[in-house]
Formats: structure tokens, sequence, C-alpha cells
């Protein structure tokens, strides 16, 4: 927290002020600081507020910032676009998403023909593969997980388990399957009982017929909950056979967030049917993407599918950025690398302070779940918050998720250094330490 900005004219408490009377969102729950904070600038993994105060973004400004804040590449590649034609629709023609889409086509499992529909943000994409999926299979009836999170929109909210995160009087034909939680799962550790529920929930709770089940590889808001080994190929299998497809959510955990593959699915051999994607792919500017088989988009894309700002340029060439930039600097290497090594601090606090209850994740997509004690399990939201507030005054900024919000979620710029380990599980430790 040294580097220091030239104090200019923003106003930290007009803007606060500003922002309090005029924004419609939720501002509690997400902006939970005590104090406000006007960032003001970015680069790699840092952020500088109006103050010239430095942190370390663990959030990645919600997961958006794969490559780093404000990447020259990905910047220059925007500017460059935005100048020579900041837009052209999907109507017509145009070279840069043309590209992007081929490059995404080629980030999917082999062996089968993709193709890509771009978006504005993740729950447009999600909106789309529910309608693709419905279309395809001609069946209504979707299975979602109890705590899933996958977006604001009115069909995103309705696959949406967590109820903290879903308004009443969405649409329906959505069936909860229980999440494969290890640490408190409502079968405990293990993969079978929780496959066994699916097939007991389409049995008991849809028509039989079912369009499809959505997962996200590693629940981001949930609390970072990985889905186990066999649970993604064993839920496919379970929904193929009752004539659904398997739609995988990347959103969060794709883009080599967790370290060992590009997309969170691939850990479990399986293929989905339909990609969701977004956040990462833009590292902040606004692009989500469809990518599924041919013949499952075919009949939907016959009929209807189009958004205006779809194929655009200018997010496109960023994206095209990000993705050149991934491979240059080798940042799925560095979540798995840097990543392996803030687990293994965030296990060894586990051994110091009993106040964590689990310490979870792979890659950069980490968490630590706090709870009153060990033995009840009880999440401990107030000690959340206070060691949040701690670290916040270390200079680091974290985010609480999980449906109790007793989940310290750490999901960075996939940039991330070996200092940054250091300066984080220090800062860690001193928050439990004066909890
Ligand atoms: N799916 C997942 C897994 C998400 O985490 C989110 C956003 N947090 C979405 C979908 C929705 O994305 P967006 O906010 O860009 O609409």
């Amino acid at each position: 927290m040294t580097d220091q900005l030239p104090i200019n004219e923003w106003d930290l408490n007009k803007t606060a002020a500003r922002r309090d009377k005029y924004y419609a969102s939720s501002l509690t729950r997400f902006t939970p600081f005590r104090d406000p904070i006007v960032f003001r600038k970015g680069q790699g993994q840092y952020l500088w507020d109006t103050e010239g105060r430095k942190y370390t973004d663990l959030l990645g400004m919600n997961v958006c910032i794969s490559v780093g804040h404000s990447h020259p590449k990905v910047v220059a590649a925007a500017m460059e676009q935005a100048q020579e034609l900041t837009h052209c629709t999907t109507m017509f023609y145009h070279p840069t998403p043309a590209h992007l889409a081929e490059e995404l086509a080629a980030t999917m499992p082999k062996g089968h023909e993709w193709v890509v529909h771009l978006t504005n943000s993740g729950s447009e994409a999600v909106d789309l593969a529910m309608t693709m999926a419905r279309t395809f299979t001609g069946n209504l009836d979707l299975l979602a997980l109890r705590t899933a999170y996958h977006g604001p929109t009115a069909a995103a909210q309705s696959i949406t388990g967590i109820s903290g995160w879903r308004h009443p009087g969405m649409p329906g034909n959505v069936a909860f399957v229980p999440e494969p939680n290890q640490y408190r799962g409502i079968f405990g550790p293990g993969t079978q009982p929780y496959l066994d529920e699916i097939d007991r929930t389409i049995a008991s709770a849809t028509s039989g017929n079912v369009a499809g089940i959505f997962v996200e590889s590693v629940q981001g808001y949930g609390g970072i909950i990985e889905m186990p080994t066999g649970y993604m190929s064993g839920a496919a299998e379970r929904v193929r056979a009752a004539g659904g497809l398997y739609i995988a959510d990347e959103v969060q955990s794709g883009f080599g967030r967790t370290g060992a593959n590009f997309w969170g699915f691939e850990a479990d051999g399986v293929v989905p049917d339909i990609v969701v994607m977004a956040k990462g792919l833009g590292n902040g500017f606004p692009i989500g993407a469809v990518v599924a088989r041919k013949h499952v988009a075919a009949p939907m894309a016959e009929k209807f599918m189009f958004h205006t700002y779809g194929a655009n340029p200018t997010s496109a060439a960023a994206a095209r950025a990000v993705l050149a930039v991934m491979k240059e600097e080798t940042l799925q290497k560095n979540a798995a690398r840097v990543g392996g090594a803030l687990l293994e601090r965030l296990k060894d606090l586990q051994t110091r302070h009993e106040k964590i209850g689990d310490v979870r994740g792979k890659g950069l997509m980490l968490a630590i779940e706090i709870v009153s004690d060990r033995a009840s399990k009880t999440p401990d939201r107030d000690a959340t918050t206070s060691v949040f507030e701690a670290c916040r005054e270390q200079g680091l900024i974290l985010s609480k998720s999980g449906a109790d919000q007793s989940v310290l979620r750490m999901v960075p710029p996939l940039c991330l250094s070996m200092d940054d380990v250091d300066q984080t599980a220090e800062a860690l430790d001193r928050a439990f330490q004066n909890l």
C-alpha cells in the first residue's frame, strides 16, 4: 500500500454518496465493506484507490480479470478495433468475431463440431442455452444444483438454487438436486448418492423427459464447491438417459482458472452438449458466449437466435487478445503453480486456526470456509466479515460467498505471483489471530 498516485479530482465521499443515491443494485451484499472504496487504477493483479492505496485483487473484479487489469495487449486490441469499426451487427460479416468463434471452438473437446454464439454477458448466454436445450430436446424440464448461481436475468434466475440470490415468481419447470458438497453436503462426502438423487429427482419431480442439467464445474457464488470425480460424467449419463443435455456453466470455472485444464468440465472427461462462458473471456470487456455441438444449436438457430451486440467486434477483439495472452504468458500453468502454493498455505493456516472449517478449490479458484467450531460446522458469518474487513485493511480484496456468506472466495487474475501468495497468507494469518 505504498505506491502513491497523485491525489486527483475524484472525491471519495461524493462518489460514494452519488452511487448510493442513484444506483439500483444490491449494494449491501456486493459492497460489503464498512467504508467505501473508489478504485481508480488497475494493473496486473493490483488495484489502486483514489488515495493511492494499493490492493491485491483476489476477487479479480468478480472473476472477470483473467490476464490482469488493463492488460496493454487487450486494451490495444480493443482500441484499435473501436477506432476502425466499433460495432457491426451479426447480420453482416466481420472477421474479428468470426476468428474468435473459430478460436473458441478449437478449445472444445476434439472430434465434435462446435458452433459459437456471442452474447454480452453470462446470464444472456445461460438464457440462450436454456432455450437451446428445450428447443433441441422438445422437453421443458431442467435440472440445476441447489447451491448454483447462474445469473440475474429471469431465465437464469429460475435455475439459480440459492434463495438469497433468487427472486420469487421466476419461470418454472426447474427441479433442484443437492450439490455434491464434500464438506457439508446432505449425503456427506462421495459421488454416488448425489448421482442416485438425480435419478430420483427426474422420476419424482419432472415429467420424466428432461431438457438438460446445468452444472458449474466448480460452483462460484455457491462457495467454491468442486464437483467430485465422476459427478459431471455421471450426471451427464443420467440426464441423457432421460432425453436431456449436459450444459456446463464455465462462467467462473473456465479459462484456465482451475489450473489443470482450460475448461473445468475436462477434469471429468465429460463432453458437454453446450458450454456457457463469460467473465474471464473479456478480461473486463463485456462478452459472453454459448458454444454448442452443431446439431444441438441447429434447431434454435434455424428459428431465431440473435443479439444486437452478439458479434460486437470491439469486445471480440479484446477476447481474442485475452486468448493470445493466456498462451503467451502461460497463465494456466501459473494458475496451477501459484494456486497450488496458495492452497498449501491456506491448509497450513487451517492447522493453526480453529475457525477455518474447510480449505478447498483448485488452481486460482480457492476458498476458506469459516465456522464457529469444527465439530458443529456452524457457518460463522460475523467472523467471516471480520476477516474480510481485516484483510481489506491490509490491502487484500476478497469476496464473501456461499449460501451462508461464510466462505472467503479467492479468484484473482491468473498472473498472481508467489510474493502475493506470501502477502495473502500473512494477512489472513493476522486477521484470524485478531478474531
Ligand atoms: N453463471 C455463473 C456461474 C456466474 O458466476 C455468473 C455471474 N456471477 C453468471 C452465470 C451470470 O453472468 P453475468 O453476471 O455476466 O450475467
